[in-house]
Order: C-alpha cells, then sequence, then structure tokens
C-alpha cells in the first residue's frame, strides 16, 4: 500500500483539477451505515420498504423508518478523516468539485464548497403536494407524517429508487468528470446508475482515475488506474502526510 499511497500523493501534485466521486462508504466511518456490505440496511430491510410508493400507500409507516434509520443517524454524525481529507485537498487548490451519492451533508460540513449532491438531501424535504421545501431540522416530527402548511405530507429531498436524479446534478457532474484530470473514486461500490458512469466519462477525457475502497468494485479493473485498498479516512490521511 505505500508504493500506491506515494503515487496517489505525487498524481495529485501533478494533477491541476482533481474531482472526488463520493458514496456511502465514506461516512461508514462517522457511523452511517451503508446500503450494501457489512452492517448495511439492506441486511436489515427489503430496499421496497424505503421506496417511493412505500412512502405513498403508508407514509406513517415509512416515516417511522426515516426518523430511525436516516434522521437520528445523520443528526448524530460529524465529519471523519475522510471528509476532512478531501477539505484539505480543496485547501491545496486541487479539488474543485466533489460529487457525492450520499444524502448526509457530511461533505459541506466538513467545509467543502463545490459539492454537487447527486441523490438530493435529507436536510431538506419538501411537500408531496405543493413542492414547498423545508429545512429537516426545522420540521416537527412530533406528529408522523410531517406535513406542509398545506396539508401535505412531506418527504425527504432524497431521489428514490426508480426517480430520475436531477437534471442540474447529472449536467454538472458530467462537466465536472470531463473537466478533471484526476478523479478520486471513494467508498462506492459503484452498481448504482447512472452515477456509476460518472469515472468512465472522466477517463475517456484522459483523466485518471484513483480509488480507494476497502474492496474491489467493479471499476476496478477496466476503469481505475489502481485501486488504494483501505478505509477513507486512513488512505486519505496517509496521501495527504505523503503530500507534505
Ligand atoms: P454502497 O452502500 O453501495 O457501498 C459502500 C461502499 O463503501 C462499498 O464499496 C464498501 O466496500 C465501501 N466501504 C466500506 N467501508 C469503507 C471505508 N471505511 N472507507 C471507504 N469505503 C468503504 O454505497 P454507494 O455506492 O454510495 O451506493 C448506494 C446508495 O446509497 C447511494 O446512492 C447513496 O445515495 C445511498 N446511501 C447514502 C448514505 C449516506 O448519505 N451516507 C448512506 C447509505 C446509502
Ligand atoms: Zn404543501
Amino acid at each position: 500500500m505505500d508504493d500506491l499511497i506515494r503515487r496517489a500523493a505525487k498524481d495529485l501534485a501533478a494533477a491541476r483539477n482533481v474531482a472526488a466521486l463520493t458514496g456511502a462508504g465514506i461516512s461508514i466511518e462517522s457511523g452511517i451505515p451503508p446500503f450494501r456490505g457489512k452492517g448495511g440496511l439492506w441486511e436489515r430491510y427489503d430496499p421496497m420498504e424505503f421506496a417511493i410508493d412505500a412512502l405513498m400507500r403508508d407514509p406513517a409507516k415509512v416515516w417511522k423508518l426515516f426518523v430511525k434509520e436516516l434522521k437520528e443517524p445523520l443528526d448524530r454524525a460529524k465529519p471523519n478523516e475522510g471528509h476532512k481529507g478531501l477539505v484539505k485537498l480543496e485547501a491545496r487548490d486541487k479539488l474543485k468539485t466533489i460529487i457525492t451519492q450520499n444524502i448526509d451533508g457530511l461533505h459541506q460540513a466538513a467545509g467543502n464548497t463545490d459539492v454537487i449532491e447527486y441523490h438530493g438531501t435529507f436536510a431538506w424535504q419538501r411537500c408531496m403536494d405543493c413542492h414547498k421545501k423545508y429545512e429537516t431540522r426545522k420540521v416537527d416530527i412530533s406528529e408522523i407524517p410531517p406535513r406542509c402548511e398545506c396539508g401535505g405530507i412531506l418527504r425527504p429531498n432524497i431521489v428514490f429508487f426508480g426517480e430520475t436524479i436531477p437534471a442540474q446534478a447529472i449536467r454538472r457532474s458530467r462537466q465536472a468528470a470531463a473537466d478533471c484530470d484526476l478523479m478520486l473514486v471513494v467508498g462506492t461500490s459503484a452498481v448504482v446508475q447512472p452515477a456509476a458512469m460518472i469515472p468512465g466519462i472522466a477517463k475517456d477525457n484522459g483523466a485518471k482515475i484513483v480509488e480507494i475502497n476497502p474492496e474491489r468494485t467493479p471499476l476496478t479493473d477496466d476503469i481505475s488506474d489502481y485501486l488504494i485498498m483501505g478505509g477513507a479516512g486512513e488512505v486519505m490521511n496517509r496521501i495527504v502526510a505523503a503530500m507534505d
């Protein structure tokens, strides 16, 4: 791993425009479980229980899951060394944009300034009837499901399975992928589409692709230049230290 850390530090030092694509794995060390894999939500739930259809059918039941499995862990979570490493890369004027699949807001909490939230954010709710938006921390959840002043039921401002990615997020992330000369791919299993295609866009435009993940992914053989196998926090710390 030492060789790869040094190689990444060198590649980052040479890069002028770095983008990062992040997934649930970068937030695991902040205590937020991923979907797939060990300790993941899908070990305990059927994904269909978190789907938009389920929410419309039985809003109270699904909102109870949101509170227990999303709101409470997200309220407690703080950025970890992985998030902070990306802040250091921005401070060194290397990292320009983060494209995250996460809905936890931890990149912004850590201090990164340009974050594309590809799957939306749980920090905001929106009314299913009139589309008015509410900041989640100001929403009264003493009554479940929480409601808009118009009486409509609130839903998280996230992209559920089967929903389309906001056009602006697609456009901006394509641009960031085309513009970067190095893309860090951190903590994503790279099986959720269309997010998993973003590193391919970067590669087609000549960027180096550096993966950080304790496991191999579908990108590892075909797309990534190399994989640094390890947790996001430790690997980011070691790369930044090697750059100094
Ligand atoms: P995923 O759950 O499919 O995969 C997580 C990946 O993280 C795996 O490849 C795993 O090997 C890796 N990993 C495990 N520990 C790690 C560590 N310490 N450091 C770095 N990587 C580690 O996640 P995904 O690819 O992001 O796709 C699932 C979808 O789940 C995303 O669309 C996202 O919206 C959503 N999600 C978000 C959150 C969040 O906001 N924190 C949490 C769960 C799921
Ligand atoms: Zn409303």
